[in-house]
């Protein structure tokens, strides 16, 4: 017997690396390549003055964050959750939502945290298959379980699924908790936001991490009913109360005040015609790119291995990602960046391509 056999043991999540270079290229984490909209800086100044705030704890509400929040999309207070990310927002669900003896659901290519966090709090789970075409299947999702999870527009394929179907799912689902993750959601689709004050049992989660360029932030938030909401409360404030600094709040009310709205509608949009632009590039230099509703591109070359171009591109300084896992481990990810970025990029495929035609 040995200390060791009472420690928990678990495979923890793999986040993208964090080179910290200034001349990389880094594509690979789905960060904004803008900076966050300006009233953030003004906020920031504001808070240099304001240091000895520090020695008192943070709201452990984040009352001007929530405040800013329902303002902007129009939903009441009662309704809003904050979190250190949208990944905090979504431990923190699972561990209150997802108490049933059935499995829980979400398909086998999304977002890899879902599946640590059913192991670490001990949450039965399965994975549907995606069809081949790396679409979710809603009927998938039509049968008993503990709850579900989906990501829309999901991850890493880009691909967006009708928000006519979400509510299919939902609404065949009266006895589970259904989590839609929408941290991509502002590049391409339809929010389920709207659907909260007609189903108890959803909650939509979201994040300032990518569309508002605040990943350094850590500012997450879920929407839901009054009651779903009570219940992650009282299991937040049984772990952690202060967990969102007074940094965090108040720039990240700055961010999301009607104020910024033009900024945040013009990055948005030059995002998404950087994105269609590479797309195009791309398929030119013989890739097949997923149809993209996010800020990032999935796609496989018709010849050379995605885990060669990964390295290759590595050795030049450009990160994208590269998931050494089944059923897309000849795929790369690359986050949509400025177009002297994806300049950048292009160069350097047409170098490894004729290296390696
Ligand atoms: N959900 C999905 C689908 C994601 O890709 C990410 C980013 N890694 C997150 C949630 C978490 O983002 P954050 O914690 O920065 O809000």
């Amino acid at each position: 017997m040995s200390w060791k056999d009472n420690v928990r043991k678990m495979v923890p999540y793999v986040p993208g690396e964090q080179p910290q270079g200034r001349d990389v290229i880094k594509l690979n984490t789905n960060e904004n390549p803008y900076p966050p909209a300006p009233g953030v800086a003004e906020a920031l100044r504001g808070m240099a003055d304001d240091y000895a705030v520090m020695r008192k704890y943070p709201d452990p509400d984040a009352t001007i964050l929530v405040k800013s929040l329902a303002d902007y999309y129009g939903v009441k207070e009662n309704m809003i959750f904050t979190g250190i990310g949208s990944d905090d927002v979504l431990a923190m669900a699972f561990m209150t939502y997802f108490n049933s003896d059935k499995p829980i659901l979400f398909p086998d290519i999304t977002y890899s945290f879902y599946e640590v966090w059913a192991a670490l709090f001990n949450i039965p789970f399965k994975m549907p298959p995606l069809k081949d075409d790396l679409t979710i299947d809603p009927a998938d999702y039509m049968c008993p379980n503990g709850g579900i999870v989906i990501a829309n527009p999901n991850a890493p394929t880009s691909l967006y699924l009708e928000l006519s179907h979400i509510e299919d799912i939902i609404k065949a689902n009266p006895e589970s908790i259904v989590i839609v993750d929408e941290a991509y959601i502002d590049f391409g689709g339809e929010s389920a936001l709207p659907l909260i004050d007609k189903y108890e049992n959803l909650l939509v989660v979201q994040t300032f991490s990518k569309s508002r360029s605040m990943a350094g932030a850590r500012i997450g938030v879920a929407f839901g009913s009054e009651t779903l909401i009570g219940y992650l409360k009282d299991v937040k404030f049984s772990f952690n109360s202060y967990t969102m600094s007074h940094d965090a709040i108040r720039i990240g009310s700055a961010a999301a005040s009607l104020a910024d709205v033009d900024y945040f509608k013009e990055t948005t949009k030059k995002i998404i015609s950087v994105r269609e632009e590479a797309i195009q590039r791309l398929t030119e230099f013989g890739f097949d790119c997923l149809k993209s509703s996010t800020n990032f591109i999935f796609c496989t070359h018709e010849k050379i291995k995605a885990s060669l171009i990964y390295e290759e591109l590595k050795n030049r300084e450009i990160y994208v990602r590269y998931f050494n896992k089944p059923r897309i481990d000849n795929y790369l990810r690359i986050t949509v960046g400025t177009p002297e970025e994806m300049e950048g990029l292009y160069k350097a495929l047409d170098e490894i391509i004729n290296q390696n035609a």
